[in-house]
């Protein structure tokens, strides 16, 4: 099947073959046919599988019709993050560019009256978080009873954000007959009432399993000790050894991840965090230099990096085993994408165990654990270091560390080529925690 056998129009198909596209995937294969037919869409798909683009071109195509009142939205697309936000918007521009679409972005981190001069003006699509667009609509900015499509992106990122009271409420203040086209990577209980009972008679499209993995990717565990500073050793390691051309390292807390990239920046790797205590506008800087290649380390957390798209990375590190097996889906989803290689490490120690356990079960694949030179050498000095090590030991300092500062080994600067990038003469992009000393 090609995207001509779905009776886009031929600006819609322009766009499309500029975009670099030929077939559509299997959601899109599905959901636009369904979406042009004027039918409710329930989409389970993870990122990756193209659901943007599913959305997005009916849309299009239905809005090319009509005009936008001031005030009053025809199309609300909400989404659980800025960032997933920004990324809608981006595909809408690109898909949209032989159209006179309006789109306004209500997210965190923009200023207010920008985007109220946009609303009074009258936009066609709000692409929106939904705390903010309950901002608005407070205010009396924004008016909902005109909204003739919504869409629900990453509906079940959105129930853990504890966001499912507020779309409720903005399926309420939506006509009854507006067209809704939902999408969830996975359907927890919570997700499924919402569907029953605010779609109508949807069209139910799963395309891969919730859960399953790409098996474009290659999954390894390693295992190592549990004290963060070790963790952050083997790290390290891993980074030099593998041939890392670009990667996102997870951790499970924000604070962790301040830790963990300045850790790297320090030992002269190119990295920058994202979490959700930055600003905005520090997040998005971040990105683009991610996506740029000036920045090759993403530390994250799970809530700023879901659903980023950004093609082509080739590894996804986690550097604590995620809590939650459905999130250690979600992470991985960022490598090997579309049909790439991918490769993914999991760092755990025996504390963690009964998470990957839990993991292994989700996904019905066991991780293999992958031995390297490096863990040898750590376990030695860990050994060397140990206090209850008898006999053999390194002769032990005053305060008791195993090594004197003197002895301490210095990292070598590796990932850099001969020039240090302006990214890691600045500041490290953390603003939230405090300045502390870390290796
Ligand atoms: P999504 O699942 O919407 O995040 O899309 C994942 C990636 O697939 C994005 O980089 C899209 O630009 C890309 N993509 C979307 N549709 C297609 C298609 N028909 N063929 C190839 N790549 C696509």
């Amino acid at each position: 099947m090609t995207f001509k056998d779905l009776n886009l129009s031929a600006e819609l198909l322009r766009a499309v073959e500029e975009a670099g596209y030929s077939d559509p995937t299997p959601i899109q294969q599905q959901a636009i046919p369904a979406a042009l037919s004027g039918r409710d869409v329930l989409g389970i798909a993870q990122t990756g599988t193209g659901k943007t683009a599913s959305f997005t071109l009916p849309l299009i195509e239905f809005l090319s019709q009509g005009r936008a009142k001031a005030r009053m939205p025809r199309c609300v697309i909400l989404t659980p993050t800025r960032e997933l936000a920004a990324q809608v918007s981006e595909s809408f521009e690109k898909y949209g560019k032989n159209h006179k679409l309006t789109m306004a972005l209500l997210i965190g981190g923009v200023s207010f009256e920008d985007q109220e001069r946009l609303l009074d003006r009258g936009v066609d699509v709000l692409i929106v978080t939904p705390g903010r667009l309950l901002d608005h609509f407070e205010r009396g900015r924004v008016l909902l009873s005109g909204v003739q499509f919504m869409v629900v992106d990453e509906a079940d990122r959105m129930l853990d954000m504890g966001f499912i009271p507020d779309i409720e409420r903005i399926f309420k203040l939506t006509p009854f007959t507006r067209q809704t086209l939902f999408f969830s990577a996975t359907m927890p209980p919570e997700i499924d009432r919402i569907t029953s009972t605010f779609l109508q008679n949807p069209v139910r499209i799963e395309v891969a399993r919730p859960s399953t993995v790409v098996d474009t990717i290659t999954q390894w565990r390693i295992d190592c000790p549990k004290e963060f500073k070790a963790k952050r050793d083997v790290l390290r390691n891993l980074l030099r050894e593998e041939n890392v051309s670009n990667g996102i390292i997870f951790c499970n807390r924000k604070k962790d991840v301040d830790i963990v990239c300045k850790s790297l920046q320090k030992h002269g790797f190119a990295a920058g965090a994202i979490h959700g205590d930055l600003d905005q506008s520090v997040r998005m800087a971040t990105l683009d230099q991610f996506k740029d290649g000036t920045c090759q380390y993403l530390v994250a957390s799970d809530v700023a990096a879901r659903g980023l798209d950004i093609p082509d990375v080739s590894h996804v590190i986690n550097f604590d085993v995620p809590t939650h097996a459905e999130d250690y889906v979600h992470r991985i989803g960022r490598t090997g994408r579309a049909g790439k290689q991918g490769c993914a490490y999991t760092l755990s120690s025996k504390a963690e165990a009964k998470y990957l356990e839990a993991i292994e079960k989700e996904t019905g694949h066991r991780l293999e654990e992958k031995k390297f030179e490096f863990s040898k050498q750590l376990d030695q000095r860990e050994e060397t270091e140990d206090p209850s090590s008898k006999g053999g030991g390194k002769k032990r300092n005053k305060r008791g560390s195993g090594r004197s500062k003197e002895t301490e080994p210095r990292e070598p600067i590796v990932g850099l080529g001969e020039h240090t990038p302006a990214f890691l003469l600045r500041p490290a992009p953390v603003s939230s925690s405090k300045s502390k000393k870390v290796a």
